[in-house]
Order: C-alpha cells, then sequence, then structure tokens
C-alpha cells in the first residue's frame, strides 16, 4: 500500500506491535526510538529504523524528511506512541523525572504533530492517532504527573482535532487502561511497582499490544471522511 506511516516508540509495547502489523499489511514505515538496535531486529521490509528522542526536534523532522524522500510519500498516518510513565507519590518521584515525563510525553508529541500537521492541512488528508490514555481522563495514586501529561494530550488532542476537521484531517485519541508492556519499567519504587503488578494479575494482565494494534488498524483503514474521534478501552474485567 502506497502510504507512509511513522511510529515513535516503535522499540516495544504497543509501538512495535503497531510496526509489526502495519507492515504485515504492506504500508510504508518510518520507525522512531531510541534502541535503534531493538528497531532493527524487527526485521521489517520496507521499513526505516532511526534513533530517535522524541524530545529533539530537529533530529524529528530530519528523519521524517529523509524517510518521505526515500519513499517519494508524504506521511499519511504519524502515531505519536513513545511515553514513559514512571510510578511514585508527588513527593517521592524527583524533578528530572517529572520533567522527563513532560518533555517527552506532551513535548515529544507537540514535535511530531507540528512537522506534518502543515503539509496534511494543505494536502487536505492523513491521521494523527495519540496515544493517550485512561489516565489521561481520571486521575490516580502514584499518577500525579503522569496523568498530569495524558489530560494535556487528550487537550491538545481534541482541540486540535476540532480545528483540523476542516481540511479533512483526522485526529484520533486512544486511552488504553492497563496494556501488558514494558511501561513500568521506569518504576523503580518496589512497592508501588507490586501494587501495580497485583492489580494487573487480577485483570489476566489487562490488554496485549494485539489487541490495542488491531483497534488502531481498523480506526485507521476507515475512510478518510469517517473520524473516530476517541477509543477508550480496557479488558473486561477492568472496571476504570
Ligand atoms: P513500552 O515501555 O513497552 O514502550 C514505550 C516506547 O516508548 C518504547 O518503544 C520506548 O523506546 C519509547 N520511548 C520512551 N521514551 C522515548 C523517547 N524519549 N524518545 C523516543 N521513544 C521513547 O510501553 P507501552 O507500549 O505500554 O507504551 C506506549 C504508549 O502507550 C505510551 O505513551 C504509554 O503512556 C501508553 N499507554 C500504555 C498503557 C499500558 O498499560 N501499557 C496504558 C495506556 C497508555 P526507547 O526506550 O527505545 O526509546
Amino acid at each position: 500500500m502506497e502510504k507512509l506511516i511513522v511510529i515513535t516508540g516503535a522499540s516495544s509495547g504497543i509501538g512495535k506491535q503497531l510496526a509489526i502489523d502495519f507492515n504485515e499489511r504492506g504500508y510504508k514505515l518510518l520507525l522512531l526510538a531510541r534502541r535503534v538496535d531493538l528497531l532493527v531486529n524487527l526485521n521489517l521490509e520496507n521499513a526505516i529504523c532511526k534513533q530517535l528522542d522524541v524530545t529533539d526536534y530537529e533530529n524529528f523532522k530530519l528523519q521524517v524528511d529523509e524517510a518521505e524522500k526515500y519513499f517519494n510519500l508524504k506521511v499519511d498516518l504519524l502515531i505519536n506512541n513513545a511515553g514513559i510513565m514512571p510510578l511514585d507519590k508527588i513527593y517521592n518521584l524527583d524533578l528530572k523525572t517529572q520533567h522527563d515525563m513532560i518533555d517527552i510525553n506532551i513535548k515529544g508529541v507537540l514535535n511530531g504533530m507540528n512537522i506534518v500537521i502543515n503539509d496534511m492541512k494543505e494536502r487536505k488528508t492523513g491521521t494523527i492517532i495519540n496515544i493517550s490514555s485512561v489516565a489521561g481522563r481520571w486521575t490516580g495514586e502514584n499518577r500525579a504527573v503522569y496523568n498530569g501529561t495524558k489530560f494535556a494530550v487528550h487537550a491538545i488532542s481534541e482541540q486540535s482535532r476540532r480545528e483540523l476537521a476542516p481540511f479533512n484531517v483526522r485526529l484520533l485519541t486512544i486511552a488504553p487502561a492497563i496494556v501488558d508492556t514494558n511501561l513500568l519499567d521506569n518504576t523503580s519504587n518496589k512497592e508501588v511497582l507490586n501494587d501495580y503488578l497485583k492489580v494487573k494479575e487480577k485483570i489476566n494482565n489487562g490488554l496485549t499490544p494485539k489487541q490495542v494494534s488491531s483497534i488502531i488498524i481498523y480506526a485507521y483503514e476507515l475512510p478518510q471522511e469517517i473520524s473516530l474521534k476517541e477509543i477508550v478501552l480496557s479488558s473486561t474485567k477492568q472496571a476504570i
């Protein structure tokens, strides 16, 4: 399929599954993450793998420009998926970690949107999918700053969607509850980690990345005239 898709955070979890599934469907891909070796090891055809920290706007733009030239295609879908979730009480979480969350989870999304938005607007087509979370709808223990970042992603996405709608550009916010990935790797507080794992175990580990990916693919492959605006999803056993 002659469409170029950019996925951030494609080295693990949801992003990795999206890379595999979109590749299987024949899309051209630009896969981005800091651990580029993990991207390369996926060994996907028609996928450019580049090292990127999403907080680095210049490199982000360079990688998108080069992929567009290489495939001779403009980006049709950007998935802002990269994110971190170091859990702890606000009084335990050091300021650098808090700032990292703001930089990656919010500014990383803004960087990606800024790179593709005007071109999509001019071409009157394109889709941006921002991976937020149920943490972008409801606050929860140990998540004060993470909640803040995902509330921001929700708000930015919703209003951007309204402003891009007249130009036939879609913006979809995905808000999953627990998904079985490595997201907890950034949580160092063992007690907080164990509490989270207990909840996760009770719901059979939550959604699989494959389940989330299949819903994203469904939404994207709807005709451009149909905009699924927000999808909130969880495993059935998870109440929130
Ligand atoms: P993983 O930890 O498995 O994947 C996170 C990905 O983000 C990795 O590929 C990582 O790559 C990338 N990443 C992190 N920081 C940066 C950065 N600075 N620059 C570029 N890439 C970065 O977690 P998930 O797959 O679960 O997370 C994906 C998204 O889903 C996140 O936005 C998360 O908030 C959201 N989410 C997850 C839920 C869950 O329960 N798992 C629930 C709701 C939302 P690398 O380290 O190689 O850079």
